[in-house]
């Protein structure tokens, strides 16, 4: 079979039923991705985390921070699956984001690069009840 005409979203999703595993998803058809849109993380995952939206994800384009997550846009298919898993509404697509969110596209790419993949759910922060819906959350986003 030839991965790389297989260009719509429901041509890959296709592929997934068959069982043609997530890495190989990742590597097809990267340009055709970024001419879609990716989701993108923004501001209220800051010290939340609850990492829901990584047990949904088929590609695996979560990356893990300290205290955020990141979607790596050349990984993200555009599913939609993570956005109604998130308890505190942090992500977007990214011609939806808000104006003053705008520069978390730039965010998610560079702190993709740096950061690990996550695959798998892990615990909250303790104190991710409290910080839910806090605003002027970004000067406590930890980058390392
Ligand atoms: S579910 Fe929401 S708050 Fe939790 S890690 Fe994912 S984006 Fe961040
Ligand atoms: S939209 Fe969300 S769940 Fe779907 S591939 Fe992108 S990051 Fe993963």
């Amino acid at each position: 079979m030839n991965l790389a005409i297989c260009k719509p979203l429901s041509s890959i999703l296709a592929l997934e039923k068959l069982g043609v595993n997530h890495e190989i998803l990742a590597e097809i058809d990267t340009p055709w991705r970024r001419k879609n849109m990716a989701f993108v993380v923004t501001e209220n995952c800051i010290k939340c985390k609850y990492t829901d939206c990584v047990a949904v994800c088929p590609v695996d384009a979560f990356h893990e921070g300290p205290n955020f997550l990141a979607i790596d846009p050349e990984v993200c298919i555009d599913c939609d699956l993570c956005t109604p898993e998130c308890p505190v509404d942090a992500i977007y697509q990214e011609d939806a984001l808000p104006e003053n969110m705008q520069h978390y596209r730039e965010l998610n790419i560079e702190l993709a690069k740096l950061w690990p993949v996550i695959t798998e759910v892990i615990p909250a922060p303790a104190d991710a009840d409290e910080w839910g819906g806090v605003t002027g959350k970004e000067q406590y986003l930890i980058i390392e």
